[in-house]
């Protein structure tokens, strides 16, 4: 219900809802590329052993899928071209 309703939402004023893969995205460093459970010290804390990134666990996880988001739909749109 929520899904559709975002996205009713979102084609109504031009966006659109991509779907992606959420697995890992809290345990990827967005610097180094660096998949870890040992970058999840503290619940709201992450901090990339390999380079020493840090950022707030769920803005890190938030950065990562808006990232695949925006791969996959430059992967689609390379696809149709
Ligand atoms: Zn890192």
């Amino acid at each position: 219900m929520f899904r559709q309703m975002l996205e009713y939402k979102q084609l109504w004023r031009g966006g659109v809802v991509l779907a992606v893969n959420p697995r890992y995205t809290s345990q990827t460093c967005p610097q180094c590329g660096w998949v870890s459970k040992l970058n999840r010290v503290q619940q709201a804390l992450f901090s990339c052993a390999t380079c020493t990134y840090m950022s707030h666990a769920d803005v890190n996880s938030a950065q990562n899928i808006l990232a695949l988001g925006q791969r996959e739909r430059l992967n689609a749109f390379a696809l149709r071209t």
